[in-house]
């Protein structure tokens, strides 16, 4: 039987960033998933980033995840959304190519000597002494190791629907189901609950007239996602856009009964913030048209990704539906959307470290969790695959707070408030949303990495590097003052304040529509671009981020106030009564997090407070007394 540290299962996103951060910290790490060939496999549209979730890109890889890599590797188009808003809530998002991506992150993983790879479907956990202890494959095969990280996606009693007749137990199109592995869980005192999701069509592109469609290319900007390499990106191609009509709406309503998720063949719940076109048509009865995308899915192929058309109604009906559509006229269909209903664990049943209460040593990340999105779940595998080596090594766990890291944000929400729909990330669930920018993610994580020791010795030196240039540049602006003439020339069009005497470039740069880049170039410097665009942010912003600075540290004493284990909810009461049900069945580890669990109020966790420091008093002078 072979021996591991930590057992990552499955190599999806949340896995592949589990193996690789446990295999960078030195746990001996093996990644068993059912193929290896589908390892870094994109189950829908093949796209990464994007509002909240290119952040999350950017902290993986400032922990010294693969996921920015990959992308960089992968990228046939970039766009960085929300430009028009100013650089502190700008958000990156890449078009990937689908294959690419793939041999990308096996490519990337294959750099970790820690890491071995196996293939296998896990049928079974091993519990011992309420410890995690062996997993057990289909055929026969057994593995042991000191901590296992789960992350099965949507494989989890996965069954596809396509119209109400069709329903295929599967984890994903053309991939079974993930075996007995919910009937381990359920054994070992977990709790699942069912969820859905969907999938639009594909169509080949050779059917398609895209004379009549909108072009959108990428932008021409060389942005890498990576801090830590710098990847040649491949060849950019564009997107194409066109429209739902009052034919297609007719068409969707007439034959609705027919659509798995409306015609009673799904009961389960999906995400509100990624409906199906049935969905829209029923929730914004309104609407004239919807935009529908067309991206390409690779540069070797044909096949385009239909995005905004998302549907579970019987594939002829799916034909009819695209043809109606401007410029698909006479196109061909490649694959059939599908909806899927899939087994999740509600994460309060997790520690803030995504280790299981009910089982020592088991971590959970990904879709399993119930969240949805390759970022969400790559997000949580790099936290649990820190955990797990942590916990298999003998050393300290990792938590990410809500103020340090996008991830913190999620992880915290997850486990403290749980989920009732597909959890996606919003920057409406970030409160520091100007503290966790994009391009500020090396800065916040970089302690961590070097705690943790995640970097490689370049990927050190490229972090440190891109640091140094980033104060260096600061401290440049603050040095530098810029003559009238040097001024004027940025400030003068159209209709800009100029200046009569000369003005430090750190002043200027505040000003809207002025850059650092702009100052420091016309101040006769050539600064680096990156490090120019986060000094600009931090000069811009200043007055906001030092309010959400002291908002975060007078925040941190409630946070860090610690719930001791041992606490009996029941017995308290002077809280609410729907307030210790949830705090006994949560446990939440500090006071902070017991803040955030709805129905917990203000005045039970001044309640809570108090009766923690009676208990400690009473327990510090019974000591003193024995
Ligand atoms: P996955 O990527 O699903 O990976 C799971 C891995 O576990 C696979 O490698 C699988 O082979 C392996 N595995 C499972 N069981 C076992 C076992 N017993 N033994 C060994 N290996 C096992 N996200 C969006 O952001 N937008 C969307 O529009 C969107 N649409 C989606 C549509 C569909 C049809 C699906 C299936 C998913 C969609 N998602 C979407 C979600 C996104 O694909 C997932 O959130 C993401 O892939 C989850 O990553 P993961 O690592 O948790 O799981």
């Amino acid at each position: 039987m072979q021996q591991h540290d930590v057992i990552v299962i499955g190599g999806g996103h949340a896995g592949t960033e589990a193996a690789a951060a446990a295999a960078r910290v030195g746990a001996r790490t093996l990644l068993l998933t059912q193929q290896l060939d589908t390892i870094g496999q994109m189950s829908c549209n093949p796209a990464i980033g994007g509002i909240a979730k290119g952040t999350v890109v950017r902290e993986i890889d400032a922990l010294g995840g693969i996921m920015a890599r990959a992308t960089d590797l992968s990228r046939i188009q970039f766009r960085m959304l929300n430009r028009s808003k100013g650089p502190a809530v700008w958000s990156p998002r890449a078009q990937c190519d689908r294959t690419l991506y793939r041999s990308a992150v096996r490519r990337l993983l294959e750099r970790h000597d820690c890491l071995t790879f196996a293939q296998g479907t896990v049928a079974s956990l091993e519990v011992r002494g309420g410890r995690a202890e062996r997993v057990c494959t289909e055929d026969g095969r057994v593995f042991a190791a000191r901590a296992v990280v789960i992350t099965a996606g949507t494989f989890l009693r996965g069954r596809i629907h396509i119209g109400v007749e069709t329903a295929i137990p599967a984890g994903r199109a053309g991939e079974p189901p993930c075996g007995d592995l919910p009937q381990t869980l359920q054994t070992h005192g977990l709790t699942l609950f069912r969820f859905k999701t969907g999938t639009p069509p594909r169509i080949d592109g050779r059917t398609v007239n895209f004379t009549v469609l909108g072009r959108q290319d990428g932008d021409a900007d060389p942005y890498w996602f990576s801090f830590l390499e710098r990847a040649p990106h491949p060849a950019q191609l564009p997107c194409w856009l066109t429209y739902t009509n009052d034919q297609l709406r007719d068409l969707v309503r007439s034959r609705l009964s027919e659509s798995a998720m409306y015609g009673g063949a799904i009961g389960s719940r999906g995400p509100r913030y990624c409906p199906s076109i049935e969905d829209k048509i029923l929730r914004f009865p309104d609407v004239a048209r919807h935009q529908v995308f067309l991206e390409p899915e690779g540069l070797e192929t044909t096949e385009l990704y239909v995005n905004g058309l998302s549907t579970s109604l019987p594939p002829g009906i799916q034909l009819e539906m695209l043809r109606s559509v401007l410029g698909l006229e006479r196109v061909e269909m490649t694959r059939p959307g599908y909806a899927i209903e899939y087994d999740y664990i509600p994460p309060t049943q997790l520690t803030a470290t995504l280790e299981t209460r009910a089982v020592r040593g088991l971590f959970l990340a990904g879709q399993i969790n119930g969240t949805t999105g390759y970022e969400e779940a790559a997000g949580q595998g790099i936290v649990a695959g820190i955990n797990a080596a942590a916990h298999a090594l003998g050393r300290e766990p990792t938590v990410l707070g809500r103020d340090e890291a996008v991830i913190g944000t999620l992880i915290d929400d997850l486990v403290t408030r749980g989920v009732d729909e597909p959890y996606r990330l919003f920057t409406s669930r970030l409160e520091y949303r100007l503290l966790l920018r994009q391009e500020n993610a090396l800065r916040r994580l970089a302690p961590v990495a070097r705690r943790l020791g995640l970097w490689t010795e370049s990927q050190r030196v490229a972090a440190e590097r891109r640091l140094e240039l980033e104060d260096h540049v600061l401290e440049l602006a603050h040095r530098t003052r810029l003559t009238p003439e040097q001024a004027n020339a940025i400030l003068a069009p159209p209709g800009g304040r100029v200046v009569s005497h000369p003005v430090r470039a750190t002043e200027l740069a505040k000003r809207p529509g002025i850059t650092l880049e702009q100052l420091m170039r016309a101040a006769g410097m050539e600064c680096d671009r990156d490090a120019c665009t986060w000094g600009d942010v931090e000069l811009k912003y200043a007055g906001y981020l030092d309010r959400e600075r002291s908002a975060a540290a007078r925040l941190a004493d409630q946070n860090d106030f610690l719930l001791p284990d041992s606490i009996d909810y029941t017995s308290l009461t002077a809280l609410s009564f729907e307030a210790r049900e949830k705090l006994h069945s949560l446990r939440p580890r500090t006071l902070g997090q017991a803040a955030r669990i709805p129905g917990v109020s203000p005045s039970d966790l001044q309640n809570l407070l108090r009766e923690v420091v009676r208990l400690r008093v009473s327990r510090e002078t019974g000591l003193l007394q024995s």
